[in-house]
């Protein structure tokens, strides 16, 4: 058989729904026509949501503190301790902010930051029940297997007592964060102190055991070989194989300012655009694929929605983490709908769980609150900005 057959042969397995393998899939990644591939992925999607709706989600990313002891090479956010730029924000600073998102409409938060020398599970407990008790509606999507972790260690208790404590407190879903590059080469290369990428998923899949569900996501472009892509979804379908707690999967391109890897992001809008196609294609078991219009920018991230994609992501009311390494697409809730619209899609606001909140079947239907805008703040904004209400400093 020729490999244009061959390829056409996977292409139409995974379109109609069946399993490829790691190996059909990097082939897919390497040598499939765009088009087709894109045809296929979509076709997956259509299957799913024939309805056509495409969600988006209004949230806000809260950072407690930059402090942090891991210092990956490619973090633009953290500050090591004893830093005169490190700041830590109290949970009266928290919650002002919270209070800022609801009344903008937002259904999540994801609250996030370094691993900071001090900050154990009862931390996490006091902040999650406090944001919990003050702002019941809230989901809080928050931190991620690389915090859980860390925590575990500095309260000398073992992982699953770490989930089971920060669940009751609060924590109603993981966030995906830190998976960056899970196979050890690469990841190694730019998180030196960083767990190993099969901790980050045995912790995922204990948590998915103790009924907390999750997100993954894929940071792509620090030099990682087109194999290395397709291993980091391997090690993912695996644990989604014996657990099914992955809702999303949500792949990202590296930001390369102010940050020790420096460089420049090596993954171009199509590489990054069949590996959404093949991520569509491979995770016949992941219900969602989120594109990431924060790092690509708005138009490779509407285009996406022509390879597979299902989910835009959030508005992000805040955001400091990725947008400190350079990320500067801004948009607004008036912006993100017509992106979906326009990609001949139907808009639906979603909350993190994908419960449709309200869909827009018509343009008339469009929420029109102007205020719903992304901010970022700068990388050093004197003590993390505390204090400061919306808009933040806003990245030009
Ligand atoms: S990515 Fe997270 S763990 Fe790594 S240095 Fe930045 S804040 Fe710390």
């Amino acid at each position: 058989m020729t490999e244009t057959r061959v390829i056409s042969d996977i292409l139409q397995r995974a379109a109609d729904g069946g399993r490829i393998t790691p190996e059909e899939a990097l082939l897919l990644y390497t040598e499939a026509p765009l088009h087709p591939l894109g045809e296929a992925a979509d076709a997956v999607r259509r299957r799913r949501y024939p309805d056509n709706v495409v969600t988006y989600l209004i949230d806000r990313n809260i950072n407690y503190t930059n402090v942090c002891v891991t210092a990956c090479k490619f973090c633009a956010f953290y500050r090591a301790p004893k830093h005169a730029e490190g700041w830590t924000h109290d949970t009266e600073e928290i919650l002002r902010r919270c209070a800022e998102a609801v009344e903008l409409g937002a259904t999540q938060v994801m609250l996030q930051g370094g691993h900071h020398p001090q900050y154990g599970v009862e931390y996490y407990e006091n902040l999650f029940g406090a944001v919990k008790k003050a702002f019941p509606q809230l989901v809080i999507h928050s931190i991620g297997p690389s915090e859980i972790l860390h925590m575990a260690k500095v309260s000398a208790v073992s992982i699953e007592d770490a989930i089971k404590r920060i669940k009751a407190a609060g924590l109603d879903s993981i966030a995906g964060a830190g998976a960056e590059m899970l196979p050890e080469r690469p990841r190694k290369a730019i998180a030196p102190l960083k767990e190993s990428g099969a901790r980050w998923l045995e912790v995922m899949e204990v948590a998915h055991t103790l009924g907390v569900e999750s997100t993954a996501t894929m940071m792509m472009g620090t030099g990682e070989t087109a194999a290395e892509r397709i291993e980091h979804l391997r090690m993912i379908r695996d644990v989604q194989d014996r657990t099914k707690g992955f809702r999303s999967f949500i792949p990202w391109t590296y930001q390369p300012e102010n940050n020790h890897l420096k460089g420049r992001t090596q993954a171009t809008g199509l590489e990054y655009l069949r590996l959404v196609a093949v991520a569509r294609l491979f995770f016949e078991t992941v219900p969602h694929l989120q594109a990431s219009w924060l790092t690509t920018g708005k138009d490779i991230g509407q285009l996406s929605l022509h390879m597979g994609v299902d989910d835009l992501g959030s508005i992000m009311l805040e955001e400091n983490v990725i947008s400190s390494a350079g990320a500067r697409h801004r948009s607004n809730l008036h912006e993100l709908i017509g992106l979906i619209r326009t990609a001949d899609r139907i808009p639906a606001q979603r909350d993190t769980l994908y419960n449709r909140l309200a869909v827009h079947w018509t343009p008339q239907d469009d929420p029109k609150d102007e205020r719903v805008v992304s901010h970022f703040s700068s990388i050093a904004l004197p003590g993390g900005g505390a204090g400061r209400s919306l808009p933040l400093i806003d990245a030009k």
